[in-house]
């Protein structure tokens, strides 16, 4: 890994995913980062990885557009030359009871947490090499669901657990990895450690306190780096022990 690597963070605009382009960028990766409304912390994502030395791009991209989504990876390419990390983080949550779910919610949902993170890795591995990674920002609630009204939520999060599978049986031969990482509670603007949950959920966390963003960042960088190499296929979960 001799040449400057480089990776694009969808929804690096705040929270975990502008965390992971800090990280990123510190350990020494050029990173771009898609947003969708967000276009000054944007920005503000690129301060922080220009501030660590490297090269840093936003990109307006609503992940539920699928021509934006194909075209931020490929923009990432035409500007800083190369693809070698792509981590799908753009999410949003859905928490709604089964009676009011809407087609269009589940669509929606679908499209940002689904379409979107097999088109991403589709565009992205025509480019990506030897040491390629391909890393998904899951959740806990793919494997364990304690509350009611976040089917939806769990359904699109469990998706991405079959797919990364696939993808490590399609890309393995090329040497390019695929992983989730699945955090649990962290504390962001979609979900605060002050937040009318936080309570109950931290109530359920072994070590008593929600992850803070740069904890699923240094998973993350981890996967991105050798010690990467030979995880593939699989999830991680970053959760403090929700689950245990
Ligand atoms: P935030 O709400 O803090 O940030 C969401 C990020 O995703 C923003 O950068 C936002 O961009 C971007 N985004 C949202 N919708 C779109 C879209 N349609 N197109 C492009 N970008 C979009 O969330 P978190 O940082 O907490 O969550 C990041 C990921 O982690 C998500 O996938 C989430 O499901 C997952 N996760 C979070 C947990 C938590 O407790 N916080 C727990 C488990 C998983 P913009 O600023 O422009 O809106």
């Amino acid at each position: 890994m001799s040449e400057t690597r480089v990776a694009l963070v969808t929804g690096g605009s705040r929270g975990i995913g502008a965390a992971i382009a800090q990280r990123l960028a510190a350990d020494g990766i050029d990173v771009a980062l898609t947003y969708e409304r967000s276009a000054e912390r944007a920005a503000e994502t690129v301060r922080r990885v220009t501030a660590e030395g490297r090269r840093g791009l936003a990109v307006q991209a609503d992940s539920a557009d699928a021509e934006a989504v194909v075209a931020a990876v490929e923009r990432t390419v035409t500007e800083l030359g190369r693809i070698d990390v792509l981590v799908n983080n753009a999410g949003i949550f859905p928490m709604v009871t089964l009676e009011e779910l809407t087609v269009a919610e589940i669509d929606r949902t679908l499209a940002i947490h689904v379409r979107a993170v097999i088109l991403a890795a589709q565009a992205a591995a025509r480019h990506m090499t030897e040491g390629g990674r391909i890393i998904t920002i899951g959740s806990n609630l793919a494997e364990r669901v304690p509350a009611p009204g976040l089917s939806l939520y769990a359904a699109s999060k469990a998706a991405v657990l079959g797919l990364t599978r696939g993808l490590a049986r399609d890309l393995g031969g090329r040497g390019i990895t695929s992983v989730v990482v699945s955090p649990g509670s962290t504390d962001t603007e979609m979900n605060p450690a002050d937040g009318p949950h936080a309570d109950g959920e931290r109530s359920a966390i072994a070590v008593g306190r929600y992850n803070d963003p740069s904890d699923i960042a240094g998973m993350v960088a981890y996967l991105a780096g050798d010690g990467g190499r030979h995880v593939t296929g699989t999830a991680i979960t970053v959760d403090g022990g929700a689950s245990a």
